[in-house]
């Protein structure tokens, strides 16, 4: 179990993509190609029926790159929310960032402005939130803001852990989001 600090509000930020719903090195372009991984959206639903709010922060470098637009990545999280809402399951927000690595925002993990905007939007310090992820910038993101990174094995997981296993101390690793999700849920 993953004690939060005390003063956390019950609230997990997910990333999406090797996380929810399985990657691609072609990047996710559609919502047919937006396929949960397995376990993951009723991990989301144990969270939900815990009182957990469930946030998702998200690089779709897809989107600047010319990949897909803005209706398919709609289209993606609203095949997303239908299959959370057959579980009774919600996301309460997606927050993502829409821009290519090479246009230097500040949204794009491991910068914090996706984090710092949900900060903001949601009034909440970010300090011991959970953020469950399985990339070493999405960690370094979260390490940033004073969140609480959680590792999973799923998406980049594997490799995120063989190149950065030195730069893993203190960061719990789980299986997948299932995994993570019952840690965090009260025994
Ligand atoms: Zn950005």
């Amino acid at each position: 179990m993953i004690r939060r600090s005390a003063h956390a509000v019950k609230l997990a930020i997910l990333d999406r993509d090797g996380v929810i719903n399985q990657d691609s090195d072609t990047f996710i372009k559609n919502a047919e190609e937006w396929i949960p991984i397995p376990g993951s959206l009723e991990a989301i639903a144990r969270l939900n029926h815990a009182g957990f709010r469930i946030l998702v922060a998200s690089n779709q470098s897809g989107l600047g790159r010319g990949f897909f637009n803005i209706d398919a990545l709609n289209a993606m999280h609203r095949k997303m929310r239908r299959e959370l809402s057959v579980l009774g399951a919600q996301i309460e927000a997606i927050f993502f960032c829409p821009h290519a690595p090479e246009q230097d925002c500040q949204c794009r993990k491991p910068r914090p402005g996706l984090f710092r905007d949900i900060s903001r939007r949601l009034q909440i310090e970010m300090s011991g939130i959970p953020v469950i992820c399985d990339s070493y910038r999405d960690i370094q993101a979260a390490t940033s803001v004073g969140a609480l990174p959680l590792l999973v094995l799923t998406g980049k997981g594997r490799k995120t852990l063989s190149q950065h296993r030195d730069d893993l101390t203190g960061v719990p690793i789980f299986d997948d989001l299932a995994a993570a999700a019952d840690a965090l849920l009260p025994t």
